[in-house]
């Protein structure tokens, strides 16, 4: 095992200089960028006055997130809830009308900024936290990340246009989430529109609503004026009472970052949703692969804030460098050990660059299953034709046995988009592509991510290679 000399002099906390001057009266002449070997390291470690100790990135990671805590010590946190629906079906205008109900907003006469989150105050005092950067792609990248921020989502359909492409995309994007669905009908106020029509078609993607015997709230709204939205609030309150989200609020802070810019002036900053614990100026953390100090947290009107609690989005200034949505950000005791945890984690992303690590490939999906950690096949299947998929569904569907079947998370007719790879990505799913491409954008981002894209153009074929693969599983292990 190699390191470079900056990355030891990081990890020392040390100047990079220092570490080359003393490298050099031990004889080796090493640039600040150069590798030296684990054994040279060791005795530069000891030559500072330091003790050295060789970890592995999985021993950098133990003890990193604090235990689960004690039920006493939970506290009632604001939902946190994202909006999802078919282009110009209204998220945006949705987002914007709520974020006008916040009675807070009101009484300080801040301006909104755009961080990426923010939260409204309701008359009542409840607090509800929302995710501005709508769709369903940054929904799933963040998920891909490990971070399963959202706890509500919002499905916004059109009125008069009824459910489209991407309102199923939205829909199993969140099912595969497994987070509960509001649908929220909006535009009521466009002649012409037909709430019955939409609750109709929710029926076929398997979103009963309450008034026909099933579970799914649909509240009818007009973002443009304002119908329904107190009714919506009340909604997604009780729906978070019904989940009962909790937090400690007294603990090093715990969060994932929503948002994250290099701006002039500020250097980087990261909005970040604090999910446990209380997160202060002055507090060490490390987020993603980087690591900082906070030196200033503000709001989402711009303001100046010492603290930011469970639930609360807050712009994080004093970071090393950007990281990336999804990312987590923890609160550590020291400057060394966030150094050291976001080093090895940046030399973590290097290798997995290089190397892709996909979760969606065959190969991976087949060994969870053998080692009995799947019982289920997660697929999308796209298709050029509707009778196609069809087919292709429907056989996939008699492929099932008690052992393992096929779980389409998603089925569309059209070429393979960036939300079927986030999606797969997140859930560790494979794509089967029946007459259809994939555009760029996702087959960089299958490139990148490792995700399984498998081109088909006769049925037969496809039906055949699925068999067999899950045939194969089935077979008495060697
Ligand atoms: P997004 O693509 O889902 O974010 O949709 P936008 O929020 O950008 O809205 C698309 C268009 O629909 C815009 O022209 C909005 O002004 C309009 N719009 C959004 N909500 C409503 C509504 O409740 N009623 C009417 N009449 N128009 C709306």
């Amino acid at each position: 095992e190699a390191i470079t000399v900056q990355e030891l002099a990081n990890r020392m906390a040390e100047r990079g200089g220092e570490v080359v001057k003393t490298l050099m009266k031990m004889g080796v002449m090493a640039t600040i960028t150069q590798s030296i070997d684990a054994d040279t390291a060791e005795l530069v470690v000891e030559e500072f006055g330091h003790r050295s100790k060789r970890v592995s990135a999985q021993d950098v990671e133990i003890g990193l997130r604090g235990s689960a805590d004690d039920d006493a010590l939970l506290r009632p946190r604001a939902p946190v809830v994202t909006v999802m629906g078919h282009v110009d079906h209204g998220k945006t205008s949705l987002l914007d009308a709520l974020r006008k109900t916040d009675v807070a907003a009101h009484e300080a006469g801040g301006i909104t900024q755009h961080i990426g989150a923010y939260q409204i105050e309701v008359p009542s005092g409840d607090k509800i936290t929302f995710l501005d950067t709508p769709g369903h792609a940054a929904f799933s990248e963040m998920r891909s990340r490990g971070a399963n921020v959202t706890d509500i989502v919002i499905l916004v359909v059109a009125a008069d246009d009824g459910i489209m492409a991407q309102t199923i995309e939205a829909i199993n994007h969140a099912k595969a989430a497994g987070v509960p669905i509001i649908v929220a009908i909006n535009k009521i106020d466009v002649p012409g529109a037909n709430p019955n029509k939409v609750k109709q078609a929710l029926l076929q993607h398997e979103l009963v609503p309450e008034d026909m015997g099933g579970d799914v709230i649909c509240v009818e709204v007009s973002a443009k004026t304002r119908q329904g939205l107190d009714n919506l609030l009340d909604i997604l309150l009780l729906q978070a009472e019904l989940l009962e989200l909790k937090a400690n609020p007294e603990r090093n802070a715990e969060g994932t970052v929503v948002e994250s810019k290099l701006e002039q002036g500020r250097g980087a900053v990261a909005t970040v949703l604090v999910q446990r614990g209380t997160l202060k100026v002055g507090d060490i953390f490390v987020a993603g692969a980087e690591s900082g100090r906070v030196r200033a947290l503000l709001n989402d009107r711009g303001e100046r804030v010492e603290s930011a609690g469970p639930s609360v989005p807050v712009e994080v200034l004093g970071l090393s460098g950007t990281p990336e949505a999804g990312d987590d950000l923890v609160v550590v005791e020291d400057e060394a050990r966030a150094r050291e945890i976001a080093s090895f984690r940046a030399d973590k992303k290097k290798t997995a660059t290089m190397a892709t690590q996909g979760r969606g490939t065959l190969e991976q999906m087949l060994s969870a299953i053998r080692e009995g950690e799947a019982k289920t096949m997660p697929l999308i299947v796209k298709a050029d034709v509707h009778g196609s998929l069809e087919a292709i569904l429907g056989a996939l569907e008699k492929m099932a046995t008690e052992e393992v079947r096929p779980e389409i998370l998603h089925s569309a007719v059209g070429g393979i988009n960036e939300s079927d790879v986030t999606l797969a990505r997140a859930s560790g799913a494979m794509i089967l592509a029946f007459n259809v491409r994939a555009n760029a954008q996702a087959r960089d981002l299958a490139k990148r991510d490792g995700v399984d894209i498998r081109y088909y153009s006769i049925i037969y074929e496809l039906i055949d290679e699925m068999r067999k693969a899950l045939g194969g599983l089935l077979a008495p292990e060697q």
